[in-house]
């Protein structure tokens, strides 16, 4: 099972990409996959631009599978202006490094959807932790994002069901997140919510994460990077 978003120390068998600050870097080792970002909440840090120098030589490293959390929160962090300007420089390093981006979204998905207009990246986008409704999924959808979803489903409401079945299973992924919950269990409760298999979940997210990782090279995808 794929764990596409998590601050923990994974405690089930599979792949976790686990989500670091700039700050959390010492982290980095040779053994896992990882994506590192500079957060919205730590969007007023004096230190941003080389915070932003430290990302550009991170993100450069193999096991740094993707940059994130990166994003727009109206309810924390510096004014929307700036988290713009951040998260559109953070975009470009991704862009360079041919590494998706994970994104934290907040109350900004107008200004969120304006970027990727904007920018029109090369490289994927996934927005974690969504429990929004399926008007708002179906737009990032159609804007060719994917949604992971995580332990707000455990007790979700009939509109957070009805969003999980609006996702596309092509676009689909699970995460722990901060949450210390059985990835099993959440795979468990999507496949009951969407009415598939579970081993057919499995499977289907491991496709998208291998969809999600590859680099666009004469037509071909492949995960890029220097080795630790
Ligand atoms: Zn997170």
């Amino acid at each position: 099972m794929i764990d596409f978003h998590t601050h923990l120390t994974p405690r089930e068998m599979g792949t976790a990409i686990r989500s670091l600050l700039i700050s959390e870097a010492d982290k980095l080792t040779g053994q896992g996959v990882f994506s590192v970002g500079i957060h919205p909440w730590y969007s007023d840090s004096s230190d941003i631009n080389s915070q932003l120098q430290s990302l550009e030589d991170i993100s450069k490293i193999v096991n740094v599978i993707a940059i994130g959390e990166i994003g727009l929160d109206k309810s924390r962090g510096a004014s929307l202006e700036e988290q713009i300007e951040l998260f559109e420089k953070q975009v470009q390093i991704a862009e360079q490094n041919q590494k998706p981006v994970i994104i934290h979204c907040v109350r900004a998905w107008t200004e969120l959807l304006e970027s990727k207009k904007r920018l029109n990246p090369t490289t994927p986008w996934a927005i974690h932790g969504f429990r929004g409704q399926s008007e708002q999924a179906k737009q990032l959808v159609d804007s060719g994002m994917y949604i992971s979803f995580g332990s707000a489903i455990l007790n979700a409401s009939e509109i957070l069901q009805e969003t999980i079945r609006t996702v596309p299973l092509n676009r689909l992924f699970i995460e722990t997140d901060e949450a210390d919950v059985s990835l099993k269990y959440l795979y468990t409760t999507v496949s009951k919510i969407k009415k598939i298999n579970f081993r057919n979940l499995e499977e289907q997210i491991n496709f998208n994460f291998t969809e999600f990782f590859k680099k666009v090279e004469s037509g071909k995808w492949q995960v890029s990077g220097e080795s630790l």
